[in-house]
């Protein structure tokens, strides 16, 4: 065989193991049933207002930005959007990146040197790991939330300094880290903190900016980064923090300085977003009554899931292949609800992934909270 074909063999190969193991991921466009996966917690991706901005944005400021920042990609929009977005998030500055990813890794590796240690929860998201291993760091995953844990690695000599870095809400778990200790126990030893606000911008906190706004934190903590491709309905990111810090990503975070600046309309959406979570406030209190809503009626039918106060509620199923069957059977009753597996999850922990979105209608959450009840308690059944 020649090594072309040798390679694609092998790739056949793990292609079929996947499936055997029922990890064979498939892109299933949605499909006009009741949204209970996407990350539109405040129904923002068609909002009239976000398209009217954005579409308004393209004519005068044009599709493409041509370069990147440091280049010609600079445009006042971004500039002025950073302002707000600092503002937006108790920060003294901010920075724009094209993505979630590209922020935490960027933001990771422009700050965080080989000699420092880094404290990471053992259910941080895949590009906070990724940005803590590029970063070539000394690593400790400490177990999910616990800042006992954090406060014991903290103790032990270390040479350089020591950055604990973990989500407000975890995606996938939709638990909220314990921030308030976290954050004092960081103090107490010297160490910085990183908080991924993904799946909390837009949602907590009296402004929308998340669970460090909500709790006060804003001037505690080293940095936070923030999604615009969840609530707030477009795409991009931003990590804010001070003057002196967005000045030096700008000068160093790799995923910014050597990449294509975002389409100069993102600038419009996401201006559109913060009007919106700015002027209707109920919208983030809609997803929040409607979560409380679907986890007590899942209380009532002994179905378990996450107790606490997130939009995201994880349903428990174990075996990849179940989890896929519940997720069929759900599109069957009209619902979009996706079964989560590893790698994204433990293995032995594939779940069905609850997201709570402000337009879904209460009567479809009950149904919901019916319907998979039902499937959660008869696996087999649907496994067939
Ligand atoms: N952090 C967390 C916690 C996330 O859930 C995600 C998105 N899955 C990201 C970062 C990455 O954001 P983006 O999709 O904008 O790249």
């Amino acid at each position: 065989m020649n090594p072309l074909d040798e390679h694609h063999a092998a790739l056949t190969e793990a292609q079929a193991a996947r499936e055997r193991a029922g990890l064979l991921r498939k892109m299933h466009p949605p499909r006009g049933l009741v949204d209970l996966a996407s990350n539109d917690y405040l129904g923002l991706t068609t909002h009239p207002h976000l398209v009217e901005r954005t579409c308004a944005a393209v004519t005068s400021l044009g599709v493409g930005s041509g370069g990147s920042r440091l280049l010609t990609g600079q445009r006042d929009a971004f500039t002025e959007l950073e302002e707000r977005l600092a503002a937006f998030s108790g920060a003294e500055a901010a920075l724009l990146f094209g993505s979630g990813y590209a922020a935490n890794i960027g933001l990771l590796t422009a700050v965080v040197g080989w000699d420092d240690l880094v404290l990471s929860d053992n259910r941080n998201h895949a590009s906070l790991i990724d940005g803590i291993r590029l970063t070539g760091a000394r690593r400790v995953v400490y177990p999910h939330g616990e800042v006992a844990a954090i406060g014991a690695a903290l103790r032990q000599p270390r040479p350089g300094r020591a950055f604990v870095v973990t989500e407000s809400v975890f995606s996938m778990d939709g638990d909220l880290a314990p921030l308030v200790d976290l954050v004092d126990m960081a103090e107490r030893h010297g160490a910085l903190v990183i908080v991924d606000e993904a799946h909390a911008t837009g949602l907590y906190g009296s402004r929308g900016a998340g669970r460090v706004e909500e709790l006060g934190l804003s001037q505690r903590v080293l940095a936070t980064m923030h999604t615009g491709g969840k609530a707030l309905g477009s795409a991009g990111a931003w990590v804010a923090g001070s003057r002196v810090l967005v000045d030096t990503l700008a000068q160093s975070a790799r995923s910014f300085v050597f990449t294509t600046a975002p389409m100069p309309a993102l600038a419009g959406a996401l201006n559109a977003a913060l009007d919106i979570v700015a002027a209707e406030p109920e919208r983030r209190a809609e997803v929040h009554r409607k979560a409380r809503l679907l986890r007590a009626a899942f209380a009532a039918s002994g179905t378990v899931t996450s107790a606490q106060a997130s939009p995201i509620l994880p349903l428990a199923v174990g075996e990849n292949e179940a989890a896929v069957a519940i997720q069929e059977a759900l599109l069957e009753e009209g619902f979009d609800c996706r079964a989560i597996r590893p790698p994204t999850v433990a293995p032995g922990t594939a779940r069905l992934r609850v997201t709570v979105r402000s337009p879904v209608p209460d009567q479809e959450l009950l149904r919901f909270a019916d319907v998979a009840g039902r499937l959660l308690q008869a696996p087999a059944a649907v496994a067939r």
